[in-house]
């Protein structure tokens, strides 16, 4: 499995404003990079913050990179995959619906109704008994033939991710925007690390947009 997370933080770091709404950070040229990159991914994966916050599709956009998929022999759109300890996901959430295949991965702790009202749309994966056991649930992915894994975020999945040592790749775009704000989620939350933090390697750095694409390699 390699997988890659990729978001888009303004100047300051920040996903977001402290009121969690989506804020356009990158311009044309960088979302038609993370059309390609969900084209070349067997899955993409988020929290359910983000779709709580931003009811995402999270399916490709041009219709060309579909029709290459399909040449490809994939699937015409990449699974969508949502990281929900407690099934909170709605039944009528963009991820959920019937443009691609999705993934909910639950913990033990999701209720039976949720489970049932989200077994309807998409296929649930256990892992974990409070929380979703992050290394328990992408091997299960692996198992069903997912390995070219996309992270669209938030924070704090992104974090576990790195705490569990899941990141191969980072790719930031990084916009002319200040968003400021203590509350405000960045790339990384979750509880943060005191020691032992994750080092990275740069591969490239380029300007696109009105900002820049950072890509670093996870070392180790
Ligand atoms: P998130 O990372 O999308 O989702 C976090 C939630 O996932 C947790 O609260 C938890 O809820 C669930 N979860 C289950 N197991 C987990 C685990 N092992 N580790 C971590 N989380 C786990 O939410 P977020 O950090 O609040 O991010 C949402 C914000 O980011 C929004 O404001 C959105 O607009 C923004 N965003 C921006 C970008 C960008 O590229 N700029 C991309 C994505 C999102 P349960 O305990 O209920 O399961």
């Amino acid at each position: 499995m390699h997988v890659v997370v990729n978001a888009a933080t303004s100047a300051d770091g920040k996903l977001s404003s402290r009121r969690r709404e989506q804020i356009a950070i990158s311009g044309e040229e960088d979302f038609a990079r993370v059309d390609r990159l969900r084209a070349d991914s067997d899955a993409v994966v988020v929290g359910v913050g983000t779709v709580l916050a931003d009811d995402p599709s999270l399916t490709v956009k041009e219709e060309q990179l579909c029709e290459r998929r399909r040449e490809q022999g994939d699937p015409e759109q990449p699974a969508r995959i949502v990281v929900d300890s407690t099934g909170r996901t709605p039944t009528d959430a963009a991820i959920v619906d019937d443009a691609a295949s999705t993934y909910v991965c639950l913990s033990e702790a999701a209720p039976v109704d949720r489970r049932m009202d989200l077994a309807d749309r998409a296929e649930l994966v256990t892992a974990g008994e409070d929380r979703v056991d992050l290394l328990r649930a992408f091997a299960a992915l692996e198992a069903a033939g997912l390995e070219r894994i996309m992270v669209e975020g938030g924070g704090e999945l992104i974090f576990s991710l790195f705490e569990a040592g899941l990141v191969d790749e980072l790719r930031v775009f990084v916009g002319p925007t200040v968003i400021g704000g203590r509350d405000a989620p960045t790339l990384v939350d979750g509880d943060g690390f005191v020691a032992e933090f994750p080092t990275l390697s740069l591969e490239s750095l380029e300007r696109v947009d009105d900002g820049a694409l950072l890509i670093w390699r996870a070392d180790g």
